[in-house]
């Protein structure tokens, strides 16, 4: 190590306490990345990548960042699956000379930032939660525990380890903590679900620790007082604690107490139902196109993420929904209020992320006056809520109370427009303090002072030339013309410092007094201010808990004002929830497909009805491709899920018994993206509908059994009609091209046909997207072929097959086969051109494709080929 320098021998011992993570190594104004980091991180960033001294005769590969401009380039990295290991300078380079001519600056990892801990405002998405999550198996008891930091919530719950990918997909967390040992077992699971796995020593679960860090931490002496918690339920939250002390070496955001979570609460929804659904992300992974995005009409961040709380959790106890839906009955009723209370939300700041940034010690001024704001908002809209209130509401009101001495300080200390950084000074409002006014004063007022002095000296010394000026290098001095020099030096008070070719320069003992006033007196200020700035800071952690649920009161108030405007913009109904199993639904819509329609400015949305549990629980759904059965399927699925989050509904009329589970499946050829054989997790998906749908579930099926060929398929369809029917007993609707099951309604009770209609004119088709009861009495698929552009040929030569099946089919079973040979071939079509039998060349190609190997854009291309070649 002998030729290795200080510095870098410092860097490689810090180094080697974080091996997975890119260590931001603090360089003055930069953070530089060495060796393999540097290589990563230049790549991941696209910045250059240069190099900087050798080490073991090997050049050292570097990059760097600006510290200003270092949190964009963070996000990036961990957006890209990177943890970052953040070092700062502890020390002043001044402070490390004194300690010895060789020494290196101090320097220390202060944050370990990885997806599930992040608090900047920079590196969040402001209507979206940001959850860290644990979850551990120990013997047969399991639990998963998870925190917003930037929140404060704290869940936990008890999980067997079959349901963790569904959790995982109701919560989106972007990092799960896992025992090591565990990775390999969960690793599929937790990479479907998006999440950044992190293993963890055994030992940051073990219980009793775990317990004493909670106890320890909420400042209990025992955990009882939150719940009566499984030892796997304690040890998962412990280890979430004890993962953040490691990444934020030791500062420990504000985790409000843990609330237990219980399944039986909420509606059970799979990854692949919310993914279907498209409930809290769009098919490409963002908010776009999603049923969260389509209502959202909050005006605050808090209300926003509740939102996704409800969306994502629409609960299963009925008086949590009445409760909900009372609240938005309410604010519907009440127009002209909700109207002032949206106004006076719009103003209203994230004081849950501003609380938990200073909590962090990573806050600024801007926080301050976030929370004075939003304190201010609190204050006004608790004096718009009237007293007779539905509970949730009134209960509401009561937290907005409370805070008008914390108010009252933040609003004397503070100015009102304060800049980002507590460390340049300026945010505390003049008044406050005495001794910050004085500071200020003669800091400002330095230059006036100096003005004042210079004419003094003038005067005394009778040189009316004589100034007073400013460089780095002196200081302040005074300046006199050469010619005047040895007036100056008969003055014992100015003593001579520098002679230029036509100016020479003194300062006074005076001058230099003044100066260091002037100079201390900015420093001191911004002293004062920092002082100032941790004092009102302790007062608002102090009421840390108080304020957050102030914050949590306004966001259900902004949620609840959100879904009224909502109710009433689009016309919704309240939806009557009960415990029953009925799901009758008079003129339903569908939020996005409509919304989307009227975007596009086309047809209107053709509201449908929908009735099961009352008479026929499984309704079968035909219809040509394109009439609508897709969107009549999920709307019935989303309008019960609205209703269960305390929404109102888009329809004229709902009444939704409870739905304890919702499934929904889509047969596999729309699901080409996935690599995995699409059918093999078609019927992997279909088999945990068949286990698990108890009589409250709702299970929605489009075109299942499609991923194979058709006699499978059909039977496949089938016989999970029948199992749905008779065993699952559930509350189903199933779209099928099979127009064979339509025959089951007459001997399945409870199975009743329904279609979509369409109209034939000229030959062609008209969809008219209304649903009916009764079968479909033929598929269109030809008609549908002809305006998807298949040549006049082609679908005409389909139409005069179709008609000899279906003529078979009348005169009794004819099978296909006796069909086919008796159907002479293309001579009943009237063909543009004679068609001639296929050459053997074209058998030949045939033969030499291999279908598995064959994107869809070469099949497409073979197919061109083929034809060519007739
Ligand atoms: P299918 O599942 O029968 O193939 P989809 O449900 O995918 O059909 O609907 C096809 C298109 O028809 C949708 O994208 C939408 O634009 C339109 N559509 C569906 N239902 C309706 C409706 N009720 N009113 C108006 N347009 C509709």
């Amino acid at each position: 190590m002998s030729n290795v320098t200080p510095m870098m021998a410092q860097y490689l011992e810090i180094k080697a306490q974080y091996p997975d993570a890119l260590l931001f190594y603090r360089m003055g104004d930069f953070y530089e990345l060495f060796f393999d980091d540097a290589v990563a991180a230049a790549e991941a960033l696209d910045i250059a990548l240069t190099k900087r001294g050798k080490h073991l005769e090997q050049d050292i590969p570097m990059c760097g960042v600006p510290v200003h401009s270092a949190e964009g380039y963070l996000l990036t990295l961990i957006r890209k699956g990177f943890r970052v290991a953040v070092c700062e300078q502890m020390e002043s380079p001044e402070a490390a000379k004194k300690r010895g001519s060789k020494s290196v600056v101090r320097r220390d990892v202060v944050r370990l930032v990885t997806p599930g801990t992040l608090t900047e405002e920079s590196l969040l998405e402001a209507r979206r939660h940001n959850y860290l999550a644990a979850f551990i198996t120990l013997r047969d008891d399991s639990a998963l525990a998870w925190a917003d930091i930037s929140t404060g919530e704290f869940h936990v719950m008890p999980l067997t380890p079959v349901r963790l990918g569904p959790e995982l997909a109701r919560l989106v967390p972007s990092e799960l903590i896992v025992a090591e040992g565990q990775e390999a077992d969960l690793a599929e699971t937790v990479t479907d679900s998006g999440a950044a796995m992190t293993p963890l020593g055994r030992a940051a679960f073990d219980s009793q620790g775990a317990e004493k860090r909670l106890c320890a931490l909420f400042k209990v002496g025992s955990l009882d007082a939150f719940g009566a918690f499984s030892r796997a339920e304690v040890s998962a939250m412990g280890a979430i604690v004890e993962y953040l002390e490691i990444t934020q070496k030791g500062k420990l955001p504000l985790l409000r107490t843990p609330v237990r979570e219980a399944e039986a609460r909420v509606m059970q929804i799979d990854a692949a139902t919310r993914r279907n659904l498209e409930i809290t992300h769009g098919m490409n992974g963002g908010r776009a196109g999603s049923l969260l995005a389509a209502v959202d009409r909050t005006l605050t961040a808090g209300g926003a993420r509740l939102l996704e709380r409800r969306l994502s959790s629409p609960s299963r106890v009925l008086d949590v929904v009445q409760a909900r839906l009372d609240s938005v009955q309410f604010a519907v009723d009440q127009g002209r209020l909700s109207a002032d209370l949206r106004a006076a939300l719009r103003r209203v700041p994230d004081l849950d992320r501003a609380l938990s940034r200073l909590g962090l010690d990573r806050g600024g001024p801007r926080d301050l006056t976030g929370i004075r704001g939003g304190l201010e908002q609190a204050a006004a809209i608790a004096a718009l809520l009237p007293d007779d209130m539905p509970d949730l509401l009134l209960q509401a009101k009561q937290s907005l109370f409370g805070h008008d001495a914390l108010h009252d300080l933040l609003d004397q200390a503070l100015v009102a427009e304060p800049p980002l950084l507590a460390r340049d000074g300026g945010f505390i409002a003049a008044g406050y303090d005495a001794e910050l006014d004085e500071m200020r004063q003669l800091r400002d007022e330095g230059r006036s002072v100096i003005a004042g002095m210079q004419a003094q000296y003038q005067q005394d010394t009778g040189i009316s030339s004589l100034k007073i000026k400013h460089n780095n290098v002196l200081g302040y001095f005074v300046e006199v013309t050469a010619t005047h020099a040895d007036k100056m030096h008969a003055d014992d008070r100015f003593k001579h410092r520098q002679t230029t070719a036509n100016q020479v320069r003194f300062t006074t003992v005076e001058l230099s007094q003044m100066e260091t006033r002037i100079l201390n007196a900015g420093g001191r200020a911004i002293e004062i201010e920092k002082r100032l700035y941790d004092a009102l800071k302790a007062e608002i952690l102090d009421r840390a808990a108080p304020l957050a649920q102030t914050a949590r009161a306004l966001a259900e108030i902004d949620l609840t004002t959100a879904l009224s405007d909502l109710a009433t913009g689009e016309n919704w109904c309240r939806p009557r929830v009960d415990g029953s199993r009925a799901l009758v639904i008079e003129g339903g819509r569908h939020p996005v497909v409509e919304r989307s329609l009227r975007k596009q400015g086309g047809d209107p949305f053709i509201a449908n009805d929908c009735a099961l549990g009352v008479g026929a629980d499984i309704w079968l759904l035909t219809g040509p491709n394109m009439a609508g059965k897709s969107t009549f399927l999920r709307q019935n699925a989303l309008i019960a899920l609205l209703a269960q989050a305390g929404s109102f509904v888009p329809a004229t009329s709902a009444h939704i018994g409870m739905v304890s589970q919702l499934f929904s499946r889509v047969g596999a050829s729309d699901d080409l993206a996935r690599g995995r054989s699409t059918f093999m997790v078609e019927m992997v998906e279909t088999a945990a509908i068949l286990n698990q749908a108890d009589a409250h579930a709702l299970v929605i099926l489009d075109e299942i059994g499609r991923g194979t060929a058709t006699y499978d398929g059909l039977s496949i369809a089938w016989a999970t009609l029948e199992h749905l029917h008779g065993m699952n007993r559930c509350r189903a609707l199933f779209a099928t091209h099979y127009h064979e099951l339509t025959q089951l309604a007459g001997k399945l009770e409870r199975v009743a046909n329904a279609t979509v209609t369409v109209r034939e004119h000229d030959g062609d088709v008209i969809f008219l997207h209304e649903v009916r009861k009764g079968a479909a009495d033929r598929s269109y698929g030809v008609q549908v072929a002809k305006l998807a552009g298949l040549p006049d040929s082609v679908v005409a030569r389909a139409r005069v097959v179709l008609d000899a099946l279906e003529q078979g089919e009348r005169m009794g079973g004819v099978k296909p086969k006796a069909l086919i040979d008796d159907l002479p071939l293309f001579a009943a079509a009237p063909p543009p051109a004679p068609a001639k039998p296929p050459k053997s060349g074209v058998e030949e190609a045939l033969r030499g494709i291999s279908p598995d190997e064959l994107s869809p854009r070469e099949a497409l291309q073979m197919l061109y080929d083929l034809r060519g070649m007739l």
